[in-house]
């Protein structure tokens, strides 16, 4: 139908000038990342979202945490500064949909603000089956689901705890949980035109030799391509003395899954309050208290 025509159009046109999920975009686009979700209902073994620093970069950091009015008050100074400013993310630091009023709020303030920016936002999926149809609801074009394994056994060992509704699970239950609601997540999502990006952390000895699989089936899931991230083990956590994936592993695992679905490599490994063209991150210029060093 015309109607859907025209949306299916108008996310094209999103995902080829959205930095992230276009190469040829990231040079010149800016993204905005508004850390209006510090809460998470889930623990993974390699994050540590307590250590907070200005100078770290990685997901999960932010210097300050936003509400959503001042989420919308950031936006209107950035986008007063960055005419390039063309995607506006919520990627923590916690879960977008753990913390899904704030997450609903700041999008309804900012869509009123400027109609025609697009929403992408990031979560570890747990609760995407009960919120899906609100994002599309929404106008949520772009959507990051990490899927780090298929197979619970493997996520037994990557995810500590499980906050599901209240209820706490673990091991192999709690992994298996989160998988199904990730896979059928990214269905509903998919199946409607939601552009769907998977993130996989290659964690050595963990997960590593499995990504092909995660990749295979994320594809039939209908993701439109997957990122392959190296581990960066936050100080502290339970990873936090976990062997490294080198670069070349790096480039040879996404070379080989390649052939099953389009692999990202560019991706900066950003901050929850990053601002600007990736990899040229400007957040401090905007943060309303300016940091008092680190301890
Ligand atoms: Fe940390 Fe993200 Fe895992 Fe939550 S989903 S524990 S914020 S890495
Ligand atoms: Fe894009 Fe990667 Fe940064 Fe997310 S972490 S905003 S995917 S470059």
């Amino acid at each position: 139908q015309p109607a859907n025509d025209s949306r299916t159009a108008d996310i094209d046109k999103k995902t080829q000038s959205h930095p992230c999920y276009s190469s040829g975009a990231a040079c010149s686009n800016a993204r905005m990342h508004i850390p209006v979700a510090p809460a998470c209902n889930i623990s993974c073994n390699y994050c540590n979202r307590k250590f907070d620093c200005v100078n770290e970069s990685r997901p999960g950091v932010t210097s300050e945490v936003l509400t959503p009015e001042q989420a919308a008050e950031k936006f209107v100074m950035v986008k007063s500064k960055l005419k390039n400013l063309k995607v506006i993310g919520i990627a923590g630091p916690g879960d977008a949909l753990a913390n899904f009023s704030n997450t609903k709020k700041s999008i309804e303030l900012i869509k009123k603000l400027d109609p025609d920016i697009t929403f992408c936002l990031s979560t570890n999926g747990l609760m995407l089956p009960y919120y899906a149809e609100e994002l599309i609801a929404l106008g949520v074009s772009h959507v990051t689901i990490t899927i780090n394994t298929i197979d619970p056994t493997i996520g037994a060992k990557i995810y500590r705890e499980i906050n599901f509704m209240g209820m706490k699970l673990y091991g192999e239950q709690a992994a298996k949980l989160l998988l199904d609601n990730q896979l059928i997540g990214l269905r509903m999502l998919s199946s409607r035109g939601i552009v769907c990006k998977v993130n996989i952390v290659m964690i050595k000895g963990v997960n590593d030799s499995h990504i092909p699989e995660v990749v295979k089936k994320v594809k039939e899931c209908g993701a439109f391509m997957t990122n392959i991230m190296p581990l960066i083990p936050a100080s502290g956590s339970v990873f936090e003395n976990m062997e490294l994936t080198n670069n070349r592993d790096l480039t040879e695992m996404r070379k080989k899954c390649e052939v099953d679905l389009k692999q990202m490599y560019h991706c900066k490994q950003c901050r929850a309050d990053a601002i600007g063209i990736l990899g040229e991150d400007v957040h401090g210029e905007f943060e309303r208290n300016s940091c008092k060093g680190c301890a």
